[in-house]
């Protein structure tokens, strides 16, 4: 049964519309999910609002200590969290693993609150007159995760937000809803204060109501473009700080000088990874010349076509399942279109997964990709690999620079100075040299920019305490009556 986690207690759904959950591996349905109601909401960010007036006065050093024992109860089940990830999601057991690591990592991150959350000191900024400056917690902060990262992406927030005093509610992926089961089954053995950790499940009205709710002080969301700038303005115009991170179309540019045996490798395994379902996986693979594309095309039909498929537990697997079957079919119109476009099918995914009884595609490989097919703009999310050619780097950065999507891109070169160019001349936020997923690490901060990302402070590292704290800035002086000294 799939529950809520609100002031302490497992308590059942208000909502009276369930989903299913499915195993995509083979179709089976694994719980249904409820689709949570206004009620819902506004009794967890009760909860989170009562929960706050005392915890906001727990000293950080003491509130930290509940993370560590949470990295410890993470750390011994990880491989129960990860397995669960593989049932829910598809991904691999190793996919799923070095997910839950990513999330650890989060958790040790926001441990450093005490030292984070330092504020500013200065003497005499007039003649006898000091002021300092300290960051304070908001109030009850929400998050709204994709379902993609059943249990990394929540990790992006809240250990961060409750770690500087404030309370959360948490709304995972109603497609994915059992990986934080689990989760709330460890963090209920840390014994947080009642209410400063709650988990809410549903859809739109969930999501809605967080948006609208008076006592909600700001947003944390990651999911579809659409859905992130539907978020952000319907939150901002309440007043509320929001980060609303969106989808992305992330390009990979290959010039003739790199190292083709890895950079190829390491470019299929950033777009196929995850069934191609990550907002940091490659897409366009940009090849600069004739001999790049011919090096490249090679390479990646040999590879892509050799890469195993199945049941993400299994150990030999080396890709699992996309999320659903209206997933899978609307990758493979995107095929279908692109291939009516003029793009040249070199390794057709769609092939031999009939007798698989899940919802499985194979990596496929696409050449001859240009500009203005739909499948070049559009963000696939599935194992796709588009080739593409270009004259110069420059006709390379441009191209990219176009799309509406600056979430990631990677420059695969042996040379520094295009490296140099091309990470100062690039759109997205997050770059990559030679690296097929540059995901920041937990103490940078994480976010693009364009339509893949709403907002202006980015999520974890040190930008997570301004996003969760205001600072407020103390100006005093002392009127000394010097009769008494
Ligand atoms: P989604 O937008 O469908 O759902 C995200 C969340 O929004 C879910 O919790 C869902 O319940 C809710 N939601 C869905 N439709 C809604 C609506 N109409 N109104 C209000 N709430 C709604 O996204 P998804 O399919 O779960 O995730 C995949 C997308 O997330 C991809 O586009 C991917 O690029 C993006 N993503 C981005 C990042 C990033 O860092 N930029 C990271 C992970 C995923």
């Amino acid at each position: 049964m799939v529950q809520d986690f609100i002031d302490g207690k497992w308590m059942n759904s208000l909502g009276n519309t369930f989903v299913p959950v499915f195993n995509p591996a083979n179709g089976q349905e694994l719980a249904v999910c409820p689709l949570g109601t206004t009620a819902d909401v506004d009794r967890a960010v009760q909860a989170a609002s009562r929960a706050f007036v005392s915890w906001r006065q727990v000293p950080s050093v003491e509130r930290i200590q509940y993370l560590f024992h949470l990295k410890t109860l993470l750390d011994a089940h990880l491989e129960e969290v990860a397995a669960r990830i593989t049932q829910e999601h598809g991904k691999t057991l190793s996919e799923s693993r070095a997910s839950v690591r990513r999330g650890i990592q989060m958790v040790e991150a926001a441990t450093g609150m005490p030292t984070f959350q330092l504020g500013e000191y200065a003497e005499d900024i007039a003649r006898g007159i000091d002021s300092y400056s300290v960051r304070k917690p908001l109030g009850v902060f929400a998050g709204i995760a994709p379902f993609n990262f059943p249990a990394m992406v929540p990790f992006w927030f809240w250990p961060f937000a409750i770690a500087s005093g404030n309370t959360f509610v948490l709304k995972p992926s109603e497609r994915v809803p059992l990986t934080h089961q689990l989760i709330f089954e460890l963090i209920e053995k840390i014994q947080l204060p009642k209410g400063v950790f709650n988990l809410v499940h549903g859809g739109k009205d969930v999501v809605d109501r967080l948006c609208a709710h008076p006592d909600v002080k700001g947003i944390c969301f990651v999911g579809s473009t659409p859905v992130a700038r539907h978020v952000y303005t319907t939150a901002t115009a309440q007043g509320k700080r929001v980060q609303a991170l969106g989808g992305a179309k992330n390009f990979m540019v290959m010039l003739p000088d790199a190292v083709m045996d890895k950079a190829v490798p390491t470019a299929l395994e950033s777009i196929i990874g995850c069934a191609g379902e990550r907002c940091l996986a490659g897409s366009v693979v940009v090849c600069v010349g004739d001999e790049a594309y011919r090096q490249v095309s090679e390479r990646m039909v040999a590879l892509a076509s050799d890469v195993s498929v199945g049941d993400g537990m299994d150990p030999h697997v080396q890709m699992g399942p996309m999320i659903s079957r209206e997933s899978k079919s609307r990758v493979v119109s995107l095929i279908e279109n692109a291939l009516k476009d003029g793009g040249k099918l070199l390794v057709d995914g769609r092939k031999n997964v009939d007798h698989l009884p899940g919802y499985f595609l194979r990596p496929t490989v696409i050449g001859n990709v240009v500009e203005s097919m739909e499948i070049a703009k559009e963000e696939v999310f599935g194992p796709v690999v588009l080739l593409a050619q270009v004259k110069t780097l420059d006709d390379a950065i441009q191209w990219l620079n176009r799309s509406n999507y600056a979430n990631t891109t990677t420059l695969f070169t042996s040379s520094g100075a295009a490296a140099r160019k091309f990470s100062v001349e690039v759109d997205p936020s997050m770059i990559g040299i030679n690296i097929g997923v540059p995901a920041p690490m937990s103490f940078f901060s994480f976010g693009g920019t364009k339509d893949s990302f709403f907002g202006d402070i980015k999520v974890h590292g040190a930008e997570a305490v301004q996003f969760f704290t205001d600072k407020r800035t103390i100006t005093q002086r002392w009127m000394a009556d010097s009769n008494i000294w």
